[in-house]
This record gives structure tokens, sequence and C-alpha cells, in this order.
């Protein structure tokens, strides 16, 4: 007997057993639940509305990148004889893209054979908006499912200041796919809810391009993700907000512990002295 029907005979509701053992099952190493409710965010209920109006709740998975890999990315101006970022970093997603769907595709597949429709968006197939003056600006096309937010409600972590999800499991180091399902799942509580952002603001100093800046006072992030987007283009991806913030908040294997392996990491390559203008590359 499979887990929705052992929960439905039990009399179950999908509770976090039934997701503990769901995500053993298909596959990826986190998932998280948020129901639909009158009280959700507008912009959850929006997403909702627009994708599959009869869903009751969404479902977001993840699968950990590898530490190993992300230790080794560089900055630009310290690839000679080294291995530049995009060398190890692509292919690695490459592979946890087909990871992640594949656990996607295995928990839509169990959804629907019990009659629930489910509306998966992989990891790399997130929907985007494409705002009016598009072609002007390409790059500004927004997510109506923010997955990170979604993640955030169904307490599987917290947005940090480089607006990616920080995880207590993996930090920063979380790829993220997710699932509007008409099955009425609970909402994944957590039991620790602290702030995972240490605000120590590395992130900032890291990037190359300036492209993740300070806050201001009433927002929690202000990232330029076009600045980003091409900047990664024109070098082949980079990663570095995401090993920075693993080593600011104690995610990385190798210094286990929030120490910095390398005492220069920061002071060489992250103060603003040396942003590289996207131009220029
Ligand atoms: S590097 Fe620091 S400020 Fe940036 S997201 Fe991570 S913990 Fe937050
Ligand atoms: S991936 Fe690189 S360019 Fe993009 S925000 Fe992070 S540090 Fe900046």
């Amino acid at each position: 007997m499979n887990l929705i029907n052992m929960a439905k005979s039990q009399g179950k509701e999908f509770d976090q057993a039934w997701v503990d053992q769901t995500k053993e099952e298909i596959g990826a190493d986190l998932m998280g639940v948020l129901a639909v409710t009158e009280d959700s965010h507008p912009d959850f209920l929006t997403g909702v509305k627009t994708y599959l109006p009869s869903a009751k709740a969404a479902v977001v998975l993840a699968v950990e990148y590898s530490s190993e890999t992300m230790n080794l990315l560089q900055l630009p101006k310290k690839f000679e004889g080294k291995v530049p970022a995009g060398a190890l970093l692509t292919p690695h997603v490459n592979q946890l893209v087909i990871e992640l769907n594949t656990a996607l595709g295995n928990l839509t597949h169990l959804l629907k054979k019990q009659g629930y429709r489910s509306l998966p968006f992989p990891s790399r197939g997130q929907p985007l908006l494409r705002p009016a003056d598009f072609k002007k600006a390409p790059n500004y096309a927004k997510a109506l499912v923010s997955y990170a937010h979604i993640a955030e409600a169904a307490g599987m972590g917290t947005v940090g200041t480089h607006s990616l999800l920080i995880t207590p499991e993996f930090g920063t180091r979380a790829r993220l796919a997710a699932l509007l399902t008409e099955a009425p799942l609970q909402t994944t509580k957590r039991i620790d809810p602290i702030d995972d952002c240490t605000h120590c603001l590395d992130c900032v100093s890291i990037c190359p391009v300036g492209a993740i800046s300070m806050p201001a006072a009433n927002r929690r992030y202000q990232v330029a993700a076009d600045k980003c987007k091409f900047y990664r283009e024109r070098i082949d991806n980079c990663g570095m907000c995401q090993k920075a913030c693993s080593y600011a908040t104690g995610h990385s294997e190798a210094t286990g512990g929030p120490l910095i392996a390398d005492p220069n990491f920061l002071r060489q390559t992250g103060n603003r002295s040396t942003i590289v203008d996207p131009e220029e590359l």
C-alpha cells in the first residue's frame, strides 16, 4: 500500500509524518508544505489562482548542492591556475536539476494516481511574468510563484539578504522545485523558528557585480537579478554569494563551522574596489 493510501485508510491527514516518509520515497533531501488558506499571502494566492485554482497546497522540494563543489568556486581574478566556477558549478547544477525534477515527477505521479490534480514547477522551469517593457529589459522577467518564499512559509528556512533560501540543514546550498496540488496537505511547521540569515552582509561584499545591496530599512533584500544573470551568462556561472553564505552560516563542511577557511577570502575579493563591471568582461 502506498503512502497516500496508508494515510487515507488510517484516517490520517497528510501530516508531518507523511511528509517525512514521502520525502524519502520520492528521493528529495527536504520537503515542505504550505496549505492554501484565506489568509495566505496575496502573491501566493495570485499564483494559485493563475495556475491551479483548485489547489489546496503547495509543496517545495529541495536537493543539496555539493559543499565540495561550492568550496572550489573562485572569482574571475583568481582564475589563474584554478578551475573557473562554470567548469564545476554548471555541470553540478545540471546533475541537481535532474535529481530534483525526478523527485518532483515521482511526487506528481504519486498524487495524480490518487486523483489529486497536481501541477509541477520544475527546477529551471519556473514560469516567468513578462513585464510590459520586456523587449527593453528582457532580464526583468519576474517569477509569479517564488519557490523560496513558499519554502520559508512552509517552515523550511529563511530568505536571506541574497534572496535565496537558507535552510537549517544545508544553509543556502539547497536547490528548489515546487508543485501545486489538490491534495489537502497540512502546512509543515518549524519547531525552532529562527532567522537563518546572520545579516553578516558577506554576500553583499562578495558579489563581483554589486548585484546584492544592503537592504533598505523596510526591505529584507535588494537584489538586481538582471546584473546577476548578465554576469553569470558572461562568465559561465558564479555562485560566490552561496559560497560566502555557506561559510557565514556554518554550512561549509571544509571549515566545519562559520569560519572562513582562507582568512583573505573576503578581504581580497569582496571589497567594493574589486567589483567587476559586466561591460568590461
Ligand atoms: S551571507 Fe550573511 S547576510 Fe548574506 S544571506 Fe548569508 S547569512 Fe545572510
Ligand atoms: S551568483 Fe554571483 S553575480 Fe549573482 S548575486 Fe551571487 S555573487 Fe552576485
